[in-house]
């Protein structure tokens, strides 16, 4: 183990936080998402009339059973390295939306690495729509036109596109990349819920979700329009793992996607509104989700959630956003370890009582750290400095109750993992044994 120990002098300018070079397999990848197929997709699934969870499975060409089928085949006939099956959930009428008993098929490609880890790229294919001048749902009407465009073909053709880009590209990964369309999610994110609890039974080890869910309009239903920019909510707190995703997919877009603007959101999600992120942060899964910039909910569950709402364009300046951050993540190692096995943080004052002192456990695969670190009242790193392969970093005279610390893993390759942060652990509540009082 090599200790690092840095000069005080350096720390007094606080530079701009600088961006790795750019691979030029990832730019080759990134530049490969084809706008042309991201609007067939979104145009084919419309096509299917209705995609609701609870609609028929026998009909030719419409119906959520014609829609799987074909994901399943496009996704199959798209790569060759694409293990792509359904994965199939028998799931009883409960509720006020799941009027009946219904056999729920995800569809899922997994793309393997050399590692089993898995980062997933996530949509629902599912879709739902009040009927045409009705300003409720009516739950027990499943087949009904429910187009589902936007929300969520424009996330969906994202993912089957991502799919084909990565299987396709040639490139040997580390981690194990996972692309699935999740079923159920407008019945109350039933699909993702029950895939995220079969992975964690079967011990897959989730690194990461990105999920896709309305991306691809720009008119914005109070006549704003925005195509420069995509959204990314993470749910707190504000150095949760989740939130580490949220900075690493701004700062792979900076390298790979310039031209495009990450606005992050520190929230789970939109207000009243979900998405299938949530079941994995619930499972203890970091993971975030894409949305639009502008979104018109007069085209959000109802008939008029048509392929003439989506933009080819802006949904491939997304999934290019969406493509960088996945090619990093599966190339880079795993995030250090920061915190040792009962989860207090390997952060400490050093021998002096006044230095901050970081140690980190090694990641496989890694060859170099890049430690960060910010103001504590403050969102984005501001600090960072390159520490070769070294588990320990001494920063003199710099308070780690004044500031938050976290490192990153850089593997022989140059790309970096998402940074783990020293967090401080709440306090337990006091527990004060009293004497009896009164009578
Ligand atoms: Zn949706």
């Amino acid at each position: 183990m090599r200790c690092a120990l840095l000069s005080s002098a350096l720390l007094v300018a606080a530079p701009a936080i600088a961006a790795e070079a750019p691979d030029p397999r990832v730019a080759g990848l990134v530049a490969s998402v084809s706008e042309e197929r991201l609007g067939h997709l979104v145009r084919s699934l419309e096509g299917f009339g209705t995609r609701h969870t609870l609609s028929a499975t026998d009909t030719t060409g419409r119906g959520i059973g014609a829609a799987r089928q074909w994901i399943l085949e496009e996704m199959r006939r798209s790569s060759a390295r694409l293990r792509v099956e359904f994965d199939a959930h028998a799931v009883l009428k409960q509720g006020e939306r799941l009027t009946r008993d219904v056999e729920l098929r995800n569809v899922v490609a997994v793309l393997p690495g050399r590692s089993p880890r898995r980062v997933y790229v996530t949509a629902h294919y599912d879709s739902v729509a009040r009927p045409a001048g009705a300003d409720r749902f009516d739950w027990s009407q499943a087949d009904l036109p429910a187009p589902g465009a936007n929300d969520d073909g424009s996330g969906t053709a994202l993912v089957m596109e991502l799919a084909r880009a990565f299987g396709e590209s040639g490139i040997d990964f580390d981690a194990t990349l996972v692309f699935a369309t999740f079923a159920g999610e407008e019945q109350g994110l039933v699909g993702a819920t029950l895939h995220g609890k079969r992975a964690a039974a079967e011990g897959h080890r989730i690194d990461a979700v990105l999920n896709c869910d309305i991306v691809g309009n720009v008119a914005g239903g109070d006549g704003v329009s925005d195509a420069s920019a995509v959204r990314v909510f993470s749910e707190g707190p504000e150095d949760s793992p989740s939130r580490q995703i949220a900075r690493f997919v701004a700062r792979q877009a900076a390298v790979y996607v310039p031209a495009h603007r990450v606005r992050l959101v520190a929230r789970h999600d939109r207000f009243g509104r979900g998405g299938d992120h949530t079941p994995f942060n619930q499972l203890g899964i970091a993971g975030v989700r894409f949305s639009e910039a502008r979104e018109n909910y007069a085209r959000q569950h109802t008939v008029a959630d048509t392929a003439d709402g989506v933009s080819p364009p802006y949904l491939a300046r997304n999934a290019r956003v969406v493509a960088a951050a996945a090619a990093v993540l599966v190339l880079a190692p795993p995030v250090p370890g920061v915190a040792d096995e009962r989860g207090r943080p390997l952060l400490d004052r050093g021998p002096t009582g006044y230095d901050a002192r970081l140690r980190w456990t090694a990641s496989p695969g890694a060859t170099a750290y890049r430690v960060v670190w910010r103001p504590a009242w403050t969102p984005d790193w501001e600090h960072e400095r390159a520490v070769g392969d070294a588990t320990e970093l001494v920063l003199p005279g710099v308070s780690i109750d004044d500031f938050v610390f976290g490192v990153a893993a850089v593997g022989a390759g140059g790309h970096e993992s998402p940074v783990a942060a020293y967090v401080n652990p709440p306090r337990p509540p006091v527990d004060v044994l009293t004497k009896p009082t009164g009578p």
